[in-house]
């Protein structure tokens, strides 16, 4: 069993001194954007159902301050189940032997995102395990595609590390924006979640390149995977306000029984609830997802994470039939839905949450136009 957030998992209650204590580090969080290591940990450590809700609270006042109650939807293509790493929590990995491949050609991608433009979606994200079929030339040939065809749109790319010269040709093809987790700041862990030869200096570094090529950057990680602990998600919210990326995507680990890290436990609801919140405090103009994996563990867990500062939501756009492969882990929702469904789902949900559907291409808020940086 991992060991995070201890007091969420044994139901207790607080005395009234640490629950006021815990208040008013949140409140010192949300003015100044910022806490100490030992604060950090205070909170992780003695967080209770007492005081979530409050951190709920201040977390969606900051998101209103800066993007009011606005979700930017993105359509994520999800491009290959071909994987050459070796993260251990990951179905499609290189080691899933069992795992089914598929991959989308050039004409199928850009059929999907002619579907998502249809549908309104004005970002696309395009994702993938790292698989060397998509060379620079390719991508860059995709990219410069959609962009001609679509003038107002911007282009996500999620396709894991690839060298300097490489994100450098992308963004001058007209890629606007990277996902790539961090996946932990915690260098024991991430040795602990990945083999060998995937390096927790080789990720930082991609990060860094990402940033200073000028792309708009999502880092993230995952919370509850094995062997977790608060210090390792204190060290997670320290490296993300250092890095200050444009996005972050956090979201539960959730095993998956075909890779080696069988037997775990999953990462829990209000434990991600918790970080998205305090991430939202501490990195308050970061675009911060509503991410599936939530929607995977809870019926409700994407609406939840609107109420605890997340602003962004995507629906798949990828083609049906392949949907059930990409299967980073496993009961993943929407695999049987068509775009259009998940459209028409996404939208309702957002609703009933008293939140609001926006089809622009919801830039990084200071990027937006007529911004005051
Ligand atoms: N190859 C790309 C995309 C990876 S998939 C890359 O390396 O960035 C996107 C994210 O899904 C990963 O970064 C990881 O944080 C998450 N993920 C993978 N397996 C998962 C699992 N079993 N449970 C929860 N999240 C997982």
């Amino acid at each position: 069993m991992n060991a995070i957030l201890p007091k969420i998992k044994e139901y207790s209650q607080n005395t009234n001194e640490t629950t006021i204590k815990i208040k008013v580090l949140i409140d010192t969080l949300y003015n100044n954007q910022r806490l100490e290591k030992s604060q950090y940990k205070y909170i992780l450590d003695n967080i209770t159902e007492d005081e979530t809700e409050y951190l709920y609270q201040k977390a969606f006042e900051a998101k209103m301050k800066h993007y009011k109650n606005k979700v930017y939807l993105r359509g994520l293509v999800e491009i290959s189940s071909y994987c050459s790493q070796g993260c251990k929590y990951c179905g499609i990995n290189a080691f899933v032997k069992d795992a089914t491949r598929y991959r989308l050609t050039k004409e199928e991608i850009i059929d999907c995102c002619e579907g998502g433009y249809i549908l309104g979606y004005r970002t696309f994200v395009i994702q993938g395990g790292e698989d060397r079929f998509y060379s620079d030339e390719l991508m860059i040939d995709i990219i410069k595609t959609l962009k001609s065809k679509f003038e107002d749109i911007r282009i996500t790319l999620s396709l894991g590390e690839r060298n300097y010269l490489s994100y450098l040709k992308l963004y001058n093809a007209g890629a606007d924006r990277y996902l790539l987790r961090h996946e932990t700041a915690s260098k024991r862990l991430y040795e602990h979640l990945h083999h060998d030869f995937m390096s927790f200096e080789k990720r930082r570094e991609a990060l860094a390149n990402l940033k200073k090529i000028g792309y708009q950057v999502g880092a993230g990680f995952m919370v509850g995977s094995p062997t977790q602990t608060n210090e390792d998600l204190v060290e997670d919210l320290l490296y993300l306000k250092d890095l200050d990326p444009h996005m972050v995507g956090i979201g539960p680990y959730l095993c998956h029984s075909d890779t080696e890290l069988k037997g775990n436990d999953s990462g829990t609801l209000t434990e991600t609830l918790i970080m998205v919140a305090l991430v939202r405090l501490q990195n308050q103009k970061a675009l911060l997802p509503s991410t599936t994996a939530l929607g995977t563990l809870d019926k409700k867990g994407r609406e939840k994470a609107l109420h605890a500062g997340a602003n962004v939501m995507m629906p798949n756009i990828s083609p049906t039939k392949h949907r059930e492969a990409y299967e980073i882990y496993q009961n993943k929702i929407c695999t049987g839905d068509t775009s259009v469904q998940c459209r028409g789902c996404i939208e309702l949900r957002i609703k009933s949450q008293k939140h609001q559907v926006d089809l622009g291409v919801g830039d990084y808020i200071d990027l937006q136009e007529g911004a005051i940086k």
